[in-house]
């Protein structure tokens, strides 16, 4: 095991060839009116019956959720949120399609046999659960719910090296590194680099933040992604969150962790090695290619995804972050190092202040600052079990309560 990773179990995890799965791998898909989701559906639709979608599910988004079942015809529809399950009539769904209703069936059949792939898509700390489902089932996991990980890492990797479940990252840094990882062998790595598009608010002041709008923050200059997502993106808590995230998945202390702001979004993430050498991957700003990447991994075929242009000039910036205007890498660097509870109290504390700054009763530079209070404040665990990951959860969803008026 290499001196550099204290925590993995078996050092960094580098892609592998894996067993061979019969061709048509089933396919679990949890979020999937999601951004992530629609983006994923495209994957397989593109996949020409090397992926079967054999569950789609959704919380309460019933009506596209039915559009998507009668296009895929999976085995199963799932909708998490029974009252909205409540609408749908006999004889909405197609011929070979059942209905199951509530997270309890959700996690059921995302254990089932039948289940190749399971793809991680709810947005927030609610995917934890399913996705701990998929662990104790030693699924193959495309994991773009990176509160799994923020909340719970240590739980996770451990749970899943002993059941066998093997977590493919679908957060565009995450494969990124993935992908580069395999150009030399863990105990070469230097550091890791991921990218930051900065955001909407790059080169804004920051008395000017106090004033942004949500309709602001929620235009991302390069990704289309869902609303909470995309708040995250503008204050860069995004990147504080894939920083507990990259700690845990690829084993590495917070030290050998970086942040670059490169605004084009093409180089999703960097690879440092030991000798100087940089590896980086590249493509335009587009999920369905690292969706497509785990999906088929570790074969790599054609797919769905835009491919970079080379007859249009392409530049390639990059600038250090600005932790005074984005406190969140702050947060992001000091979870990460803490380990134990932070990740899960920062992630609670930031889903509520985030939904405060939405309704319209936080301000934008609120967010940070109420994630940095509640963090500093609360009973740190350093090994946390996954009912004292929850419990802290609620008690920062509380705390924010506090600050938010209504
Ligand atoms: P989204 O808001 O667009 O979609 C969320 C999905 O989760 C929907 O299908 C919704 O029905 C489902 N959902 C919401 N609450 C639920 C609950 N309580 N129980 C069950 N299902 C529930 O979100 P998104 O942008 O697609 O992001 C999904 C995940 O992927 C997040 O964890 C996000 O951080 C991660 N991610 C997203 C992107 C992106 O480009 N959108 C990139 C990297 C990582
Ligand atoms: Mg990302």
């Amino acid at each position: 095991m290499p001196a550099t990773c204290p925590d993995h179990p078996d050092g960094l995890p580098r892609p592998q060839p894996a067993d061979r799965e019969p061709a048509g791998l089933r396919v679990a898909l949890l979020g999937s009116t999601g951004s992530i989701g629609r983006s994923t559906i495209e994957v397989i639709e593109a996949a020409t019956g090397r992926l079967e979608p054999y569950l789609l599910a959704a919380h309460s988004s019933v009506r596209p959720l039915l559009e998507q079942a009668h296009r895929l015809r999976p085995r199963w529809l799932v909708v998490t949120d029974p009252e909205a399950a409540a609408g749908i009539g006999a004889g909405a769904l197609p011929a070979g399609t059942d209905l199951a209703v509530g997270p309890e069936r959700l996690d059921e059949l995302v254990a089932a046999d039948e289940v190749d792939r399971v793809v991680s898509a709810i947005v927030g700390a609610a995917g934890l659960r399913s996705t701990w489902a998929a662990i104790e089932a030693g699924k193959t996991i495309a994991l773009a719910n990176k509160e799994t990980l923020v909340m719970a890492g240590p739980l996770v990797i451990r749970r899943a090296s002993e059941t066998g479940a093997r977590i493919i990252p679908v957060d565009s840094e995450h494969s990124a590194i993935y992908q580069a990882l395999a150009c030399g062998r863990s105990a070469e790595v230097h550091r890791l680099v991921l990218t930051a598009s900065g955001g909407p608010f790059r080169t804004r002041s920051r008395e000017s933040l106090a004033q942004v709008t949500p309709a602001e923050a929620l235009q991302h200059p390069t990704w289309s992604m869902g609303p909470k997502i995309t708040i995250d993106s503008a204050t860069m808590m995004n990147k504080a969150l894939e920083l507990i995230e990259a700690r845990w998945l690829f084993g590495l202390p917070a030290g050998k962790l970086a942040v670059v702001v490169h605004p084009q979004s093409i180089v999703h993430s960097l690879v440092e090695f030991v000798d100087g050498a940089v590896i980086a991957q590249l493509s335009p700003p587009d999920m369905r290619l690292p969706i497509h990447y785990a999906l088929h991994y570790p074969d790599r075929i054609a797919g769905p995804a835009r491919r970079l242009d080379y007859s249009e000039s392409l530049r390639l910036d990059f600038e250090p972050p600005d932790p005074e205007r984005f406190p969140a890498l702050r947060l992001g660097h000091e979870a990460a190092a803490r380990g134990g509870t932070a990740g899960a109290v920062l992630n609670a504390a930031n889903e509520e202040a985030v939904r405060g700054f939405l309704e319209g009763s936080l301000r934008f530079t609120d967010i940070a600052d109420v994630c940095e209070r509640v963090l500093a404040e609360h009973p740190f665990q350093d090994y946390p079990s996954l009912e004292d990951v929850r419990r802290l959860d609620a008690w920062a969803r509380q705390e924010v309560a506090k600050w938010v008026c209504v």
